[in-house]
């Protein structure tokens, strides 16, 4: 058995979680943080609600921590649990790079694990492996992110992993994007890749990137309909975070 415990647990992702975590057999659910839980509150079969993870982590002996919490929130979460030796699955985004090396560090002095992945979607993963290949091909390329209006980050976690991967590909010979610099209307530039994040409610998570070429135009779209959708992949990570080396970025490093 894997123990669990969920960060984030009255979110939206943080309820799908923990639902995703007490229906498989191998893994058990063991408590639930999150501000909105009250002293003595539980969850289904009576497992323990925190709203601080300290307490939680008193009293808790876990070996997973799985963090969907808030972008001012995940960094101390995932320091606390690695300090504890719980491993971490992180879906929360907006970690930045100077965090990302803390956090390696912190893998490294306590001799666990920390799996990041900014979307945890099996399509989402292919849409971004497919653009790099593309874009060895195709380098002119536009990304469009649409999410619901409640999302607190812009660009998303996914755009920007995109355009890492793609201006990876791309190299030195990449294009500049057409229209004056600087402008705002042409979107959010990450190296060289114009974004543009769009914000509706009925959205849950999409993303398209177009690719232009002479004479014609490529675009690859990958839509989350549900945050079910989510759900494979962080149960893999569960299930594997303990067999990597340190810090992984990408589900694509488990797949
Ligand atoms: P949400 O509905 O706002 O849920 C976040 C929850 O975390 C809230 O209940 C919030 O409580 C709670 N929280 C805040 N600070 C906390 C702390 N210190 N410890 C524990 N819980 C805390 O957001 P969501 O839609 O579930 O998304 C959560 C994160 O996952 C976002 O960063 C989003 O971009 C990301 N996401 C990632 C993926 C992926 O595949 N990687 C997919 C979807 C979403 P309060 O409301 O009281 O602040």
């Amino acid at each position: 058995m894997i123990r669990v415990i969920v960060n984030g647990a009255m979110g939206k992702m943080g309820r799908t979680v923990c639902d995703a975590v007490t229906a498989e057999e191998d893994l058990e659910l063991v408590a639930m943080i999150d501000p909105g839980f009250e002293k003595g509150d539980s969850g289904a079969g009576g497992v323990p609600a925190f709203s601080s993870l300290s307490e939680c982590l008193e009293q808790t002996q876990a070996d997973v921590a799985v963090d969907f919490t808030v972008p001012d929130a995940v960094f101390e979460n995932v320091i606390a649990c690695l300090k504890a030796e719980i491993h971490c699955v992180v879906g929360t985004t907006g970690l930045g790079d100077e965090q990302l090396q803390k956090i390696e560090f912190q893998t490294s002095s306590s001799g666990v694990n920390c799996l990041i992945a900014p979307n945890f979607a099996i399509g989402a993963v292919l849409l971004m492996e497919v653009s790099r290949v593309i874009a060895r091909h195709m380098p002119s390329c536009e990304i469009v992110e649409l999410h619901h209006d409640q999302k607190l980050d812009a660009p998303s976690g996914t755009a920007l992993r995109t355009a890492d991967l793609i201006a990876r590909e791309r190299g030195a010979e990449a294009p500049a994007p057409a229209g004056p610099e600087g402008d705002a209307a042409r979107g959010y530039n990450h190296h060289g890749i114009p974004i543009h994040s769009v914000r509706l409610p009925g959205l849950v998570a999409h993303q398209e990137v177009i690719f232009g070429g002479q004479g014609q135009t490529l675009t690859v779209r990958h839509d989350s309909i549900s945050r079910e959708s989510f759900m494979p992949g962080v149960v893999l990570a569960v299930r594997r975070v303990a067999e990597l080396d340190g810090i992984a970025v990408g589900l694509e490093k488990i797949l």
